[in-house]
């Protein structure tokens, strides 16, 4: 017996935060690389547009006008899926077939420049940097009253983003979705058997190994997880254990800012297009004990062979589990060979 061929095989990998499986087919990419097939996207906007609601000064949908804001500014969604009424209801208990819970919370969207034209990525390290103390100070404010905050940005029309004024949201509510449930799972029972964090030792054992990494420095990494399902997905954490995004010290921001912008202007030479993904934040849920758990940013992209060919989850992968052709190995060299300045 030997041991599988994860280059050439097909075969199963395990995701150690989330508990899922995803089939991984390498032998489907045996032509050779295609490269961009699209002509490079160049989009000029203005640097404020008067139609955006997002600008500063501008009115937005339900009548309230944005300040002449500087850098960063948050406000409550005017369509907020969340709502925070402070109604007492109960849960239907009328049958364990028709479960249904209440659900209090809020939603805020956060504005990353005054400028329309910007993305992350073409933002100076500075500027991203306020996006993160701002990151910071939403987390500190929400996580006493909720048990998750989840801080996320979806950037691209190929996302379902209608506006594309750099910008994010903050969801903030008194339940654990699934995600947060299940790496609260998985990290609890790790840190219970070894004492130390899941992303701590995975973090330190893929810098042993190099290939899966595509930006380092001494406090952050930016890897293709060994369970990747999006072609160039990567996962961000500090070497260190970190609980929650209002915990990084200013060295630990700093450094962020200079590794996601890197990380994000890779992303955008890889297919000559601003590129586009869902990215968020996973810190500690405002449970009394938080030692097991690791800060960390999931980035997805859909894109998958040029600037318009993108991955679908249909068939096989929305009836059995994802599957992947690309090996995360050959995303992470692909990204590593692309410009970062
Ligand atoms: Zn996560």
């Amino acid at each position: 017996m030997t041991n599988i061929d994860l280059q050439a095989q097909p075969h199963r990998r395990f995701n150690a935060l989330s508990g899922d499986w995803v089939q991984v087919s390498p032998h489907r990419m045996q032509r050779p690389w295609q490269g961009q097939l699209d002509p490079p996207t160049v989009e000029t906007r203005p640097q404020h547009d008067a139609q955006c609601y997002l600008c500063p000064g501008n009115e937005r949908a339900a009548g309230q006008k944005n300040p002449a804001y500087e850098d960063v500014f948050v406000f409550d969604n005017d369509f907020a899926a969340l709502l925070d009424d402070g109604r007492d209801s109960q849960a239907d208990t009328e049958s364990p077939l028709l479960r249904a819970a209440p659900v209090r919370g809020t939603c805020r969207v956060m504005c990353f420049s005054p400028r329309h034209d910007l993305t992350l990525a073409a933002m100076q390290a500075q500027e991203i940097e306020t996006v993160i103390r701002c990151w910071g100070a939403q987390v500190r404010e929400l996580r006493p009253r909720y048990r998750w905050v989840q801080v996320f940005e979806n950037k691209g029309a190929m996302m379902g983003c209608s506006n594309p004024h750099p910008h994010g949201q903050i969801w903030a509510l008194d339940a654990l979705p699934n995600e947060a449930l299940r790496e609260q799972n998985t990290q609890a029972t790790y840190f219970a058997d070894m004492k130390r964090t899941l992303l701590r030792d995975y973090v330190a054992l893929e810098c042993e190994r190099q290939e899966r990494i595509v930006e380092a420095d001494d406090h952050w990494v930016a890897l293709v997880p060994f369970w990747a399902v999006w072609p160039f997905e990567i996962l961000l954490a500090p070497r260190e254990p970190v609980a929650h995004l209002d915990d990084l010290s200013p060295l630990l921001q700093s450094s962020l800012a200079r590794v996601m912008q890197r990380l994000l202007r890779r992303y955008d030479a890889l297919f000559s297009t601003s590129f586009p993904y869902s990215m968020g934040w996973h810190g500690a849920p405002g449970e009394a004990s938080a030692d097991h758990w690791h800060l960390h940013a999931h980035f997805y992209p859909p894109l998958l062979r040029s600037a318009s060919i993108r991955k679908f989850m249909v068939g096989y992968e929305l009836l059995a589990e994802a599957q992947r052709d690309l090996t995360p190995e050959q995303a992470a060299a692909r990204l590593r060979q692309l410009p970062a300045e």
